[in-house]
């Protein structure tokens, strides 16, 4: 018998969908010999300015480089802590490891995300800055997060990496703090051919330095004004970007849908904690880069999922950041730890169809003996 098959995320997808459309896109860019720096990076940039509302984006080749390169430009250096989750990608951290200074690691709280509590007992003389993470298309606890920053006269850098065109009362994920970093990775809301990233902010000193930074402290007439580095943004990869990103709404709409079948399909299974359903919070627009679930016997039913055909993977390679011996990082986080034996994220992307998500659905439900 056939069965069906549920990849967690389809790379290839996109492209043959669209092939036809999308060669031509790229065929401009070859036949122009247009690959650094050209009219398509700038295009790209001026169309996420607007759709997040801010006064300057800066391409830069992946999200890692921009949080870095954000950090650098604000001058933390060593001795300086910042303060982050450790239920993130290890590039957060590194990001801030790079600059010399040293990451200080937050449990989270129920929604995944830093806990504002904990992140307010762990500040010293210290801190310079907070690290916010809007996980799997959520806005974190982000009006917690800036009244502490604002006690503590701590700087706010968002990891915005999962967050495009998520919302929290209204204001966009990447539009609350000093500056924040997007990934435009292939498996992200906006995803590139490749990697990609940018940094948004609406300071326009320090949107600067980071535009001279990531293309060796160049100005525009190549002038050499300050240490910098090549993490500058393809062109090729911007345009490809600017196509998807005219259908970004498109695509998040898919993925809510999709989010509401896995909600009204596994709210009645006590065995499984959900993310908040599409319509469930009124201050809340999620955009569902993830659907990241808690699930009892995780590992029993991560293995009846994979005989179903099903991927379902933990996030990061199933660890949380400070939990890598390698990184000899030497703190627990008794809340972050455990919730990691539980979490499992489902497969979520605008490929799928509802077909593939109601068989997600009723695995999971067999799996726990419901019907
Ligand atoms: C993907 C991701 C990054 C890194 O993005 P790159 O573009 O691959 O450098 C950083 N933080 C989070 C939360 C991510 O999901």
């Amino acid at each position: 018998m056939h069965q069906r098959q549920v990849p967690f995320f389809d790379y290839a997808g996109l492209y043959l969908e669209h092939g036809d459309e999308i060669r031509q896109v790229i065929e401009s860019v070859l036949s122009r010999g247009a690959f650094i720096l050209q009219a398509e990076v700038t295009r790209f940039e001026e169309q996420l300015a607007g759709f997040l509302g801010v006064s300057h984006v800066i391409g830069v080749a992946n999200c890692t480089d921009g949080l870095e390169l954000i950090l650098r430009a604000l001058e933390l250096k060593a001795g300086d802590e910042v303060l982050l989750p450790s239920h993130t990608f290890v590039a957060t951290a590194a990001a801030v490891r790079m600059t010399g200074a040293a990451p200080v690691f937050v449990e989270v709280g129920p929604d995944h995300m830093i806990d504002p509590g904990d992140l307010e007992r762990r500040i010293t003389g210290r801190s310079r800055a907070i690290i916010p993470v809007s996980l799997n298309g959520r806005v974190c606890r982000m009006a917690e997060v800036l009244a502490v920053a604002r006690q503590s006269e701590l700087l706010v850098v968002e990891d915005a990496a999962q967050a495009l065109g998520a919302t929290l009362d209204g204001k966009k994920a990447g539009t609350f703090g000093v500056a924040a970093a997007f990934s435009f990775y292939p498996a992200k809301l906006l995803g590139a051919f490749g990697d990609a990233g940018a940094v948004v902010t609406s300071d326009p000193e320090l949107g600067e330095r980071v535009r001279l930074m990531r293309d060796h402290g160049r100005d525009a007439h190549g002038q050499v004004q300050f240490w910098g580095r090549n993490s500058r943004l393809d062109n090729l990869q911007a345009a490809v970007l600017s196509w998807k990103l005219e259908r970004l709404s498109v695509a998040i709409e898919r993925r809510r849908t999709l989010a509401g079948i896995y909600d009204e399909g596994l709210h009645d299974v006590a065995e499984v904690v959900l993310p908040p359903g599409p319509k469930e919070d009124e201050r809340h627009f999620d955009v569902y880069q993830n659907y990241e679930i808690e699930a009892e016997a995780r590992d029993e039913l991560q293995s009846f999922l994979k005989e179903a055909g099903i991927q379902a993977p933990v996030q990061w390679g199933g660890r949380p950041v400070h939990a890598w011996e390698g990184l000899e990082v030497g703190v627990r986080l008794p809340v972050t730890e455990s919730l990691f034996e539980r979490l499992l994220m489902l497969p979520l992307h605008e490929r799928l169809s509802d077909l593939d998500v109601e068989y997600v659905v009723e695995t999971i439900r067999r799996f726990y003996g419901r019907s």
